[in-house]
């Protein structure tokens, strides 16, 4: 037989898929991960399901059993030799658990509440699974709590589901067919599993109560389905080492170790490897690979399975010298003997040096840091779609040199004087140093936290660049003398809009050229300080608003005032006072969603009145 053919039948050289559970908090994510481990099988532990690090492995013949209740509705093949579920739910490891820009999760569950429905954090999974071309089912959880929903423990969920009420049928239904709407606004086709035809096209729902275990059957049993068949042969081979850092942590006896998933490839203690560190790249050599013991009730925190070497996929510990400052989400590299260690060493700081593309390159935006490349890297995608340009990038803790980077900007941008961390620490000093300086630092660990606080946050600035400058937003208008009421001050003059909008507080003027100089003068006759139609007070009046006067009254502290009959009568057009400088103003972003189109044509036509260019 060909080596190949060879290796076909070997299943031992089969790697297992990796999966991923994501979703907004509360939806069921870690309640629904235990009802998976938790075996269904009298008397312990099914068929070897193992506890890893940062992930439980489930054998083909654990997955066999515990999807028993599937049978009646289809057969199915088992060519995988196992599934390794990612522990901890959420953003966190999938972010990290990334190469290249893509991810190495062959399958994501994005759990929802059916009571819920979408909520922030799911649409924030939404884009990471896009972002990523990750594929995905979505788990309907809770549905123990439709209103009088029968039980029947770790059943299919279509057994459970012929044996409801009608109205438990009807309400599952409504909430199904809401969501689904949901999530088409989202641009996402859904169907429920059984009845999706077109596994491409569509998203598979699988509605599960992580409480009585139905429809968890169903989810191993589609999980197994998609990877096996969105996973070419190919990649269900052991080849090339593939490994991801999930975690640095300090553990006692070991000094700093990383938690690292093994996607794909052997890892063997003594191992050179080549991994992304704060401060650059680091090379260290694999002192210990460690796994916990495998039954969780004799574990003692310290314990720990030593191995000389390891196959994907797995979740393993390494202990090696030198790796307090790794960064998780970084690639880990083994040096094989004909590798260029220093090659190694730059591919893997490519990963954190890809992510400068992302960066303004007039140095314009907000600073950025973050604790793991992973987050960093999901940051950096949210802000591109929200359009918030990115001047400095950061791994790690906050300290002073960071913040000072975020000043350069101000001067430019004070809106952008800002750092978005992403879970990170912020030193003391660089925190004083801030707040002296004026930069603002968001932290937190939610994406959509941080940039809710971000738009508040301009959202106030913006409203004070307003109050600020409201003496220079000036509204074009233009106004036609009916009746002079009351010369002397406070001038009261009862006048037509024939164009724009006057308002309170708007400054008017009349223009006239001296005949003999040809030089303009323009007599600003005060601001408006009220404004009555039959009476009756109003803050502005439109052109067409009314068919009857306006009693427009100005005051001018100034003694200049012109005096009417003199400088200024009924034969005077009135001017709203405009200038460079109001035009200007009307065009930051603290005014212009308020000036119309007809404004600007209006503010155009009165250029030449005013002599402005
Ligand atoms: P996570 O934040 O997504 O990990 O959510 P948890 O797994 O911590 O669950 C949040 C809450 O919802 C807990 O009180 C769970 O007991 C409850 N819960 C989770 N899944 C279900 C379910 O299927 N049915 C019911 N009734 N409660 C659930």
């Amino acid at each position: 037989a060909s080596k190949a053919a060879e290796k076909e039948s070997d299943t031992s050289n089969l790697r297992s898929p990796i999966c991923c559970i994501l979703g907004h908090v509360d939806t069921g994510k870690t309640k629904l991960l235990d009802k998976i481990r938790q075996t269904n099988v009298q008397g312990g532990e099914a068929g070897g399901i193992t506890q890893q690090i940062g992930a439980t492995y489930f054998p083909v013949e654990a997955i066999k059993k515990k999807t028993e209740v599937m049978q009646v509705y289809e057969k199915r093949i088992f060519e995988v030799p196992g599934l390794l579920i990612i522990d901890t739910p959420g953003h966190e490891s999938f972010t990290n658990l990334r190469s290249r820009g893509s991810s190495l999760c062959n399958i994501a569950i994005l759990v929802i509440d059916i009571m819920h429905g979408l909520e922030q954090q799911t649409i924030e999974s939404l884009r990471l699974l896009r972002d990523r071309k990750a594929p995905f089912i979505v788990a309907l959880n809770k549905i123990d709590r439709l209103y009088d929903w029968q039980t029947i423990p770790n059943n299919s969920f279509r057994d459970s589901f012929s044996k409801q009420t009608r109205s438990v049928q009807q309400e599952f239904e409504d909430r199904l067919t809401k969501i689904k709407v949901a999530l088409a606004e989202q641009g996402l086709n859904s169907e429920l599993y059984f009845q999706n035809r077109n596994m491409a096209k569509y998203v598979s729902i699988v509605p599960t109560s992580a409480v009585t275990g139905e429809g968890v059957p169903d989810l191993l049993w589609l999980l197994l389905e998609l990877t096996q068949k969105r996973m070419s042969k190919q990649l269900m081979y052991l080849s090339e080492i593939s490994a991801t850092i999930l975690e640095v942590k300090v553990v006692e006896g070991f000094g700093t170790t990383i938690d690292v998933i093994l996607s794909n490839g052997i890892l063997r203690e003594g191992d050179r490897i080549v991994l992304c560190g704060l401060n650059g790249p680091i090379a260290t050599n694999i002192r210990a690979l460690l796994t916990p013991p495998p039954s969780r009730e004799l574990r003692i925190k310290s314990e720990y399975i030593h191995h000389k070497e390891v196959k994907a996929a797995l979740g393993v510990k390494i202990a090696a010298n030198d790796l307090e400052k790794a960064v998780a989400g970084s690639r880990l590299l083994v040096v094989g003997p004909d590798d260029d260690e220093e090659e190694l060493k730059d591919t893997v700081m490519d990963d954190l040096t890809g992510l400068l593309d992302s960066v303004d390159s007039s140095g314009h935006g907000v600073t950025v840091q973050a604790s793991t490349l992973g987050s960093l890297e999901a940051l950096l995608d949210f802000l591109k779609d929200m359009k918030i340009p990115v001047m400095s990038i950061g791994l790690g803790p906050v300290y002073k040199r960071d913040v000072m980077k975020a000043t350069t900007m101000l001067e430019k941008d004070k809106e952008y004087a800002v750092m978005l961390c992403f879970d990170v620490k912020i030193d003391k000093e660089a925190e004083q140093y801030a707040d002296e300086q004026g930069i603002k630092i968001f932290n937190a660990d939610v994406i959509y936290h941080l940039f809710d606080a971000f738009s508040a946050y301009q959202a106030k600035l913006l409203e004070q660049r307003r109050k600020d400058f409201l003496e220079y937003a000036i509204f074009p208008c233009v106004l036609k003398t009916l009746q002079i009421i009351n010369k002397r001050q406070p001038m009261i003059i009862g006048v037509d809009v024939i164009e724009g909008t006057v308002r309170i507080g708007t400054p008017i003027c009349a223009v006239r050229l001296d005949p003999e100089t040809k030089q303009r003068n323009i007599m600003v006759l005060g601001k408006v300080t009220s404004l009555e139609i039959n009476h009756k007070a109003v803050d502005s009046v439109k052109k067409g608003q009314t068919s009857a006067g306006v009693a427009m009254r100005l005051d001018n502290p100034s003694a200049a005032q012109p005096v009417w009959g003199r400088h200024v009568d009924e034969s005077d057009t009135l001017y709203s006072l405009i200038s460079r400088k109001s035009i200007d103003t009307l065009k930051d972003p603290a005014f212009r969603d308020t000036v119309t189109r007809e404004d600007w044509l209006l503010l155009r036509k009165l250029k030449p009145v005013f002599d402005i260019k």
